[in-house]
């Protein structure tokens, strides 16, 4: 069956096409400009033999911009069978300038109402489920990261709101425009009553390696990637600014794309949110690795400290529980070590 998956370009997307097409489904992707479509058709093309005898089995359109009014009309239209839908388009970068409001809540909130509204008035007789790539942003409350007694479970919002974004930080509104956007698709679900089921997945921090090696070129790693990155370039022996950064739960790429397709598959993940999270981590912790199992890069960059991790993990990392996740999918995490070291020979290979 036919599978839509918006924002097919971005670093999970590719995983996910992967994992969609591994699976059999027929992928059509959306993405914003026609050399991302011939880019990545060659790049799977090379990798998926069943693309070679078969090169409509992935196929792209292109949507510019999913915050415009019925953004997604013209494809659901024109795109006959499609039986899921995959949201995962919505900005997730720093560099964009402009009004807050215009670079993250709009296209966040309403390129998912935009998906949503398409799908029902064009295919509600076809589409069966709905994923939307949410975040566990949409679940965390900041204020209680400290308090041990506070437990993060699939129940659990965010209790910020966008006022929070008055003094003008780009984390802030990203953040919450992730709550903004799960929001709608619940709201839109319960007013609307389409006939999809929507299954929301929710990946804290995510990290592991690019679909493809070329991705790995130091210009262009994504957002949270670029975190495992910049480790790359700290000095030898230490770097001390770095290590209180990011302290927080993760989970690898690759799991991640599983957790997309899952709900095409089992019945009982529908209206559900899915938590994916391998554990907790902190920059310290990522370091710790990469000069446990990197020797290459051993007395190159920065050792920190290293007995330090686990007691800042402890202290600062959100408690969560997602046993209601694990229960529904069955599936064992990848587990963090993994996930930096395939991250790590990655970059290294691509930038030989
Ligand atoms: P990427 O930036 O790699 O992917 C984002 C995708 O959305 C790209 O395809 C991008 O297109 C597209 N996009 C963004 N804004 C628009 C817009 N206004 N109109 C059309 N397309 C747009 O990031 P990720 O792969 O990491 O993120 C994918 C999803 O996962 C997002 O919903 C993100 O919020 C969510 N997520 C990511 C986490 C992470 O740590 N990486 C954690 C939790 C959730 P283009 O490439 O052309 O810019």
């Amino acid at each position: 069956s036919k599978v839509l998956l918006t924002g097919a370009s971005g670093y999970i997307a590719q995983h996910v096409t992967s994992e969609l097409l591994s699976h059999g489904f027929q992928v059509v992707g959306t993405v914003r400009r026609q050399e991302q479509a011939d880019q990545l058709h060659k790049q799977f093309s090379e990798e998926v033999p069943a693309l070679q005898k078969n090169p409509f089995l992935l196929t792209y359109v292109l949507v510019p911009e999913i915050g415009a009014p019925d953004a997604f009309d013209e494809v659901l239209q024109s795109t006959p069978d499609i039986t899921y839908v995959l949201h995962t388009a919505s900005p997730f970068n720093f560099k964009d300038e402009g009004p807050l409001e215009d670079v993250y809540l709009k296209p966040a909130v309403e390129g998912t109402r935009n998906i949503l509204s398409a799908v029902k008035k064009f295919a509600n007789d076809y589409v069966k489920n709905v994923v939307v790539t949410s975040s566990f942003a949409s679940v965390m409350n900041v204020d209680k990261f400290e308090d041990k007694s506070f437990i993060h479970t699939e129940k659990v919002w965010n209790n910020n709101t966008w006022d929070q974004t008055k003094g003008g930080d780009k984390v802030v509104a990203y953040v919450i425009s992730k709550k903004e956007a799960e929001k709608a698709a619940w709201d839109f679900v319960e007013k609307e009553k389409p006939n999809f089921k929507l299954t929301t997945v929710l990946p804290p921090y995510v990290f592991g390696p690019q679909k493809f090696d070329i991705s790995a070129k130091k210009e262009s790693l994504n957002t949270s990637a670029e975190i495992v990155g910049s480790l790359l370039h700290t000095k030898y022996p230490s770097d001390d600014k770095l290590f209180d950064d990011s302290v927080n739960i993760s989970a690898d790429v690759r799991d991640v794309a599983l957790y997309h397709v899952l709900p095409l598959l089992n019945a009982d993940l529908a209206s559900k949110r899915l938590i994916v999270v391998q554990g907790k981590f902190s920059t310290q912790r990522i370091l710790n690795i990469i000069n446990e199992h990197i020797p290459e890069l051993k007395g190159k960059i920065a050792v920190g400290k290293p007995e330090g991790a686990a007691k800042l993990e402890a202290l600062k990392a959100p408690e969560y529980n997602n046993s209601v996740t694990i229960g529904l999918t069955g599936v064992d995490p990848i587990p963090l070590t993994k996930t930096i070291v395939d991250s790590v020979e990655q970059i290294l290979r691509a930038n030989k």
